[in-house]
């Protein structure tokens, strides 16, 4: 059996992962990544785009984000859309300043993957059936497979950041963990595009079709998602059909067009939240998707997980580095913070949004009456802006 040796063995090559990485490393301590899939696969995978200031900043000030303030599209407002009638929020002026990033989630992990295997850091990529052991003792360890061989890697800690369909959080036992749960009852079909964004600002639309949304990944590359049933099956619906869909939605008319382009990807997600208390188990701490799910709605799934890393590293350095254990102590209840209240603007901004089949007129009404709230209210815009933006981190 192969063997390696390191402090943190860090599970899972997403953005949770690698921030995590390079945190230690700057704090001088040792990790191994390991991947299930193959670094093709994780850099291709179309996911996240917005990024709040503070967790764009963080990969800037780790040294991971020289791209992302190169390429980076900063925005200083997004625009509500009610029934085609557009109205923008001045997230800059509403939040005290600050703006937010759009850049994709597949851009950073390359960035990210190309800068730690360039310092000479180990990624191992494709390592197969992981699983972890005695994460309650002080020596836990983490196996896999790999090229018809089983390794093994001995550490000090295990970071579980393999998102929500990972081996971490199953590791950790039914009975000393909780678990909550929220599924919404319609999903999103995404499309990427090869089209110059439609407009310089991200637009939410609520309309009496459903919800849509413009977003964008870069100059030349388009993200829009329309609410769909969960049942939807993405081939039934044509390019075009997409296309008109979200035209209707989006309020296009004489004057303001979608621009059309080739569609290079679609695909249909559900909308879901969830969150797992604590989020440690022994020396096995959970970071990002591992622990918790956002709609993406509220933009905030990719930002959490960075702001999970950041309290990760730092109760990581106080243990190892100052024998302090205070940090990995609070590090369940300072991320819980952030995350519930993540959870609730996400929830709050789905259900602000989306048509909802089990609503009546009266709900309808009401949704109505707190957009118009929102979008007449100075001090409703300023709480709107800071959740989106994103609040300042604890750590
Ligand atoms: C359609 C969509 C749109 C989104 N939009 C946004 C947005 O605009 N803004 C935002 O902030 N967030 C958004 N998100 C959420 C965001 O993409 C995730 O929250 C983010 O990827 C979480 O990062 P992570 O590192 O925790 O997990 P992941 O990115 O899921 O990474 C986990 C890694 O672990 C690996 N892994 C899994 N199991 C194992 C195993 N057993 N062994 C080894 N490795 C394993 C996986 O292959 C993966 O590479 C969106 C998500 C979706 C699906």
């Amino acid at each position: 059996m192969g063997q390696q040796r390191t402090d943190v063995c860090i599970i899972g090559c997403g953005p949770a992962g690698l921030i995590l990485s390079q945190l230690l490393k700057l704090a001088g301590i040792d990790s191994i990544i390991l991947e299930r899939q193959s670094r093709t696969y994780v850099q291709g995978r179309i996911r996240a785009g917005v990024l709040e200031e503070g967790a764009a900043q963080t990969m800037i000030d780790i040294g991971m984000g020289e791209r992302l303030k190169k390429h980076r599209m900063l925005h200083d407002g997004v625009v509500i859309s009610l029934d085609g009638q557009r109205h923008r929020i001045d997230l800059k002026k509403h939040s005290g300043g600050r703006q937010i990033s759009v850049y994709g989630q597949h851009d950073s992990v390359r960035d990210m993957i190309a800068f730690r295997l360039a310092a000479g850091d180990p990624i191992i990529f494709e390592a197969a059936d992981v699983v972890l052991n005695e994460v309650k003792g002080d020596t836990p360890t983490a196996t896999y497979q790999k090229d018809g061989e089983t390794h093994q890697v001995t550490c000090r800690y295990i970071a579980g950041c393999d998102g929500f369909h990972g081996v971490s959080r199953k590791t950790i036992p039914d009975d000393e963990i909780t678990e909550y749960h929220r599924a919404f009852p319609f999903a999103w079909l995404g499309i990427m595009a090869e089209v110059a964004p439609s407009s310089d600002e991200l637009i939410y639309a609520r309309h009496s079709r459903g919800f849509a949304l413009h977003s964008m990944r870069s100059q030349t590359l388009s993200r829009l998602y329309l609410q769909v049933p969960l049942d939807t099956n993405v081939d039934d619906w044509s390019d075009e059909q997409i296309w008109d869909e979200l035209d209707i939605r989006l309020g296009a008319d004489e004057n303001w067009q979608l621009n059309r382009g080739k569609i290079i990807q679609k695909d249909l997600a559900p909308l879901r939240s969830f969150v797992v208390e604590p989020m440690q188990y022994g020396n096995l701490f959970l970071a990002g998707d591992a622990a918790h799910i956002v709609p993406p709605t509220g933009a905030k799934g990719m930002n959490l997980a960075i702001a999970d890393v950041r309290a990760l590293a730092s109760g990581l350095d106080k243990k190892i580095n100052h024998n302090d254990p205070s940090g990995l102590e609070e590090y369940s209840a300072i991320c819980l913070r952030r995350i519930w209240n993540a959870q609730r603007f996400s929830w709050w901004m789905t259900s602000m949004l989306h048509q909802h089949t089990d609503q009546d007129e009266y709900q309808q009404r009401i949704q109505f009456s707190d957009l118009e709230h929102l979008l007449s209210s100075d001090s409703y815009k300023n709480v709107f802006a800071e959740n989106y933006t994103g609040l300042p981190f604890e750590v």
